[in-house]
Order: C-alpha cells, then sequence, then structure tokens
C-alpha cells in the first residue's frame, strides 16, 4: 500500500506530510495510512500536467501511439486484477466477485479508448462544403488540454478508468483525484501508467479531501476541463468553480431511478433484475433501482417473492466467500442510511423485510438489504437518494399513472421497464426522461454505450464515442482560396 502522491511521473509526499487513515469498512480496522494532499500538491500536479501538455509530446502524438499506452495500461491492469480487486474489497467493501468484475471493466475500458485513440487517426479532418466558393474549410478535432478528474468512492478503479481512458485516447493529461474514503486502487493506476512509460505528468494523482484537495484542483485556473463523479451539492460546487473562469464540465450525479413492472412480466425476472438494480454493490449506485412500480394486478405476488429472496441474501466481509452484500463504505454512509429508513417509517412508510443492521454483526458498516412500501409520495424515501440497500415499492393502475410517477422526479440518470410487450415497453421506454433505459434488465453497463442522466443527474455523457467527445475540442480551419482581393476597404489594390 503507498503513502505518496504521482506527481510528474515521480511518487512523492505531500508538501505538507499529511495522511488520513484507511478504513476497512467490514471491520472497522485503520488498514493504512493514505497521503493527504493539498492546495500545494495540487499546484504541482497541474503544473506538470501542464507542462506535460504545452511542452510534452503526448498530445502531438497519433492516436495509435497513445493507443499502444491505453493498452499497455489495459494489460498492467488485467495483469493485477486479483490483487487490485482485493484492495478495492479492503477500502470499498464490496464483495470480492463484484471488485473482479469492476477490475475487469476497468480493463476493458483502457481497451476500448485504444480503440477510440486509433480512429482519431482516421478521421482527423472533415472537411465543411461551405455555400460561399471563394473560402474553403474544415473542422479538426483537439484535446481539450488539462483535465481534471475528481471521482467518487462506489467503483473507484472503474469511474478512474471512465475518466483517465478517454482523455488520455483524446491527448488531455489529467490530474485524477480520488474519493479520500477509497484512493488505494487509483495509486496503483498510477503504478501502472509508470509501468507503462506513460511520459511524465501525463497522469498525475493526487489523493486527500474533497474539500481540500478536491476544490483547490476544481478552482485551479490552469485546469481546462472538470470531470466529476458524485453528489448534487458537491456537483453544484464544481459547476461553480468551473463557471468562475468557463471550464469544460461534465457532471455525473445522483438518482432516484425507477423501475416500471408490467403485470405480464416473468415475476421471478423481474424479481431478479430489481435486487440486482438495488443490491449490487450494497446500493451505493447512482443509477440504483430505488423506486419500483409494479402493476396492482400481481403486486402482492411481487412482494412476497421480493420479500423471500431479500431474506437470503448472505451478508459479510466482502473477502469472504458467497457474500453478496458487504458493509457499506463509511460509519457516515451507514448513519444515513439508517436515518433515512428511519425517517421513511416517520413518514408513514413501513418496513416489510430489513430495516436496520443485521443481527449478529458487532462490528462493520453493515445494512441489511430493505424494501420499504407505502411510500408517500412527497416523502423523503420516494424523493431522495438514499445511496444504501433500500428499495421504495409502490402499486400503479395504468401505463399513463406509471410513466408519470416515474417521472417525477427531479433526477433523470436512469429508469427500466419490464414487460412481455415489446411494443408497450419501447413506448414506455420513450416516454421516460433519463439518460439510460433498461428494457427487461437493470443496471448492465457498457463501454460502448452513452451513460448520464437528464435533470439534476448531470451534464454530459460518459463511456461510448460520447465519452470522448467530453475531451476534444472543434477546430475550425479557414482557408481565403480566391484570386480575387477581398476589396471591402482596398477597392482598387492591384495584385502584385
Ligand atoms: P459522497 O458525499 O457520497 O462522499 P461526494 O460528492 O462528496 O460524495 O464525493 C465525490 C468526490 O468529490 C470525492 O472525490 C470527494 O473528495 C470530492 N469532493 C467533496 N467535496 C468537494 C469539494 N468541495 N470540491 C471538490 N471536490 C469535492
Amino acid at each position: 500500500m503507498r503513502n505518496e502522491l504521482f506527481i510528474d511521473g515521480h511518487w512523492v509526499k505531500p508538501v505538507n506530510g499529511g495522511t488520513f487513515p484507511i478504513v476497512n469498512p467490514a471491520t472497522e480496522e485503520v488498514v493504512h495510512h493514505g497521503p493527504a494532499g493539498t492546495a500545494e500538491d495540487v499546484d504541482l500536479a497541474v503544473r506538470a500536467a501542464r507542462r506535460a501538455f504545452d511542452q510534452g509530446p503526448w498530445p502531438k502524438m497519433s492516436g495509435a501511439e497513445r493507443a499502444r499506452y491505453l493498452r499497455a495500461m489495459a494489460a498492467g491492469i488485467r495483469n493485477r486484477l486479483q490483487e487490485l480487486a482485493r484492495l478495492e474489497t479492503i477500502d470499498n467493501g464490496k464483495p470480492i466477485p463484484e471488485a473482479e468484475w469492476d477490475i475487469g471493466d476497468a480493463a476493458g475500458c483502457f481497451d476500448f479508448y485504444a480503440d477510440l485513440a486509433q480512429e482519431l487517426d482516421r478521421k482527423p479532418v472533415e472537411a465543411i462544403a461551405l455555400a460561399d466558393a471563394r473560402f474553403t474549410s474544415k473542422a479538426v478535432r483537439e484535446p481539450v488540454g488539462v483535465a481534471a478528474a475528481i471521482i467518487p468512492w462506489n467503483y473507484p478503479l472503474l469511474m478512474a478508468a471512465w475518466k483517465v481512458a478517454p482523455a488520455l485516447a483524446a491527448g488531455c493529461t489529467m490530474v485524477l483525484k480520488p474519493a479520500e474514503l477509497t484512493s488505494m486502487t487509483a495509486m496503483e493506476l498510477a503504478a501502472i501508467a509508470m509501468a507503462a512509460d506513460l511520459p511524465p505528468g501525463v497522469l498525475n494523482v493526487v489523493t486527500g479531501a474533497g474539500p481540500i484537495a478536491g476544490q483547490a484542483l476544481a478552482d485551479h485556473p490552469n485546469v481546462d476541463k472538470l470531470a466529476f463523479t458524485g453528489s448534487v451539492p458537491v456537483g453544484s460546487k464544481i459547476m461553480q468553480a468551473a463557471a468562475r473562469d468557463i471550464k469544460r464540465v461534465s457532471l455525473e450525479l445522483g438518482g432516484k431511478s425507477p423501475f416500471v413492472v408490467f403485470e405480464d412480466s416473468d415475476i421471478d425476472a423481474a424479481v431478479e433484475w430489481v435486487m440486482f438494480g438495488i443490491f449490487w454493490n450494497q446500493g451505493e449506485v447512482c443509477s440504483a433501482t430505488s423506486r419500483v412500480l409494479v402493476q396492482e394486478s400481481i403486486y402482492d405476488r411481487f412482494l412476497d417473492r421480493l420479500i423471500e429472496e431479500t431474506g437470503k441474501i448472505k451478508i459479510g466481509d466482502g473477502q469472504d466467500p458467497g457474500v453478496l452484500l458487504g458493509p457499506l463504505v463509511s460509519r457516515r454512509q451507514m448513519d444515513q442510511v439508517l436515518s433515512a429508513i428511519d425517517k421513511a417509517r416517520a413518514d408513514g412508510a413501513h418496513v416489510a423485510v430489513g430495516g436496520g443492521r443485521p443481527a449478529g454483526f458487532n462490528r462493520g458498516f453493515f445494512v441489511e438489504p430493505t424494501v420499504l412500501v407505502d411510500v408517500p409520495l412527497e416523502s423523503d424515501a420516494w424523493n431522495e437518494e438514499i445511496f444504501g440497500p433500500v428499495v421504495c415499492l409502490r402499486p400503479f393502475a395504468t401505463e399513463a399513472e406509471a410513466v408519470m410517477l416515474a417521472n417525477d422526479s427531479k433526477f433523470g440518470l436512469a429508469a427500466a421497464v419490464m414487460s412481455r410487450d415489446d411494443a408497450r415497453a419501447e413506448r414506455v421506454a420513450a416516454a421516460l426522461r433519463a439518460g439510460i433505459v433498461w428494457i427487461n434488465c437493470s443496471q448492465p453497463t457498457f463501454t460502448e454505450a452513452p451513460w448520464g442522466g437528464y435533470k439534476q443527474s448531470g451534464i454530459g455523457r460518459e463511456l461510448g464515442r460520447w465519452g470522448l467527445e467530453n475531451y476534444l475540442e472543434t477546430k475550425q480551419i479557414t482557408r481565403f482560396a480566391s484570386a480575387e482581393p477581398w476589396g471591402w476597404y482596398i477597392k482598387d489594390s492591384t495584385l502584385s
């Protein structure tokens, strides 16, 4: 486990020597002390990224050359998959098989953007047909410059990959600030970049507290682009920081994603996808299926099956075999989720299963998988993100009512619909106001497909070719190609 920051191709101690404790959420033990960067370290990292962009080879390389580095990073991640997954589980709490899935996805993300980097070479220039034949014009794509990534703790390495891979593919240089709760794999990503011989300053990793290192990075005048994933309140601060000097900004924020289950659905399949939607990663997922709308004719049967299956989930230390639900990331997160459940009860909701800390656990930040019913529409439980294994259920009568309830949210990240009637599923998918709509499933995420939200769930899209766009500028190059003089001010010049 590392205790240094990665700046300009070197491991360095934070200028003021600060550290923060790294806690295993399953045992509450302090396993390590990470390096707490401050504004001074951030400044060094941004300067290094600036130099690497303005004077270094990175942005000028061909896409194919950058792709070689990205592929080496993908291989570096894959070669250490088990070890990285274990670090992720110690840091975040998630079960090992989920961590392994994430690390594999992170490697895949680097390979995917390596392909897109190569594609940039194949179509670097787009000719533009102008109505005025005296000019010729073309559009070229260029990297935005120095990009800063501020990422959350729910998918530590994967969220890093979603930003680092496209930024590097585009030719940007980057400063990455992982969440202070989960920074171990980001440091390993730096080690992997170093082993891949990435030129100095292209990727810099500064760990530290959000309001200190994160804010300093968002505020830094030499950063051209901010890419953030996290909560709405911090997203708003990032956008304010960006507004001050017109930085480009992309935000992936919270959600309260609905799942509409029609009466013609296979009940077991519906229960399975709802559980996958809310209990995978302990429900600490921005797109988590946290509002389930079930057509009234199957509501009771659906609820019974959901209660039965939820009761069987094996809770425990993510490192133990067979565990399907680990601890939440921190005591603060556990307390927030437990108080959200208490508030829901006080607001009139009923706990159908779960509702507290699991019996028999005297340490670790565990919360039972919880199903809430009779949740009032105006309650916080129905409207606010809980970010834990807590799902709210409501019956509905008609398709129109389901769509109305599903869309009645300030968020619009994801939504899901289940029905055997394809035409209905497509109709509802079209009517849902969300950036991601799943039909007959919930949560599967693909590197090739765009990811991001409507409304307060964010701005911009990550992943796929859309993710690359985040890190590219478009430049118009226009040439005056006429043999005639322009002749506006100087009417009778003689061509010499
Ligand atoms: P959570 O509340 O679930 O921890 P946050 O949105 O606070 O989620 O955290 C997401 C990321 O934002 C983390 O890397 C965190 O350190 C960072 N962060 C928190 N506060 C700020 C801030 N004021 N400025 C910049 N980054 C911040």
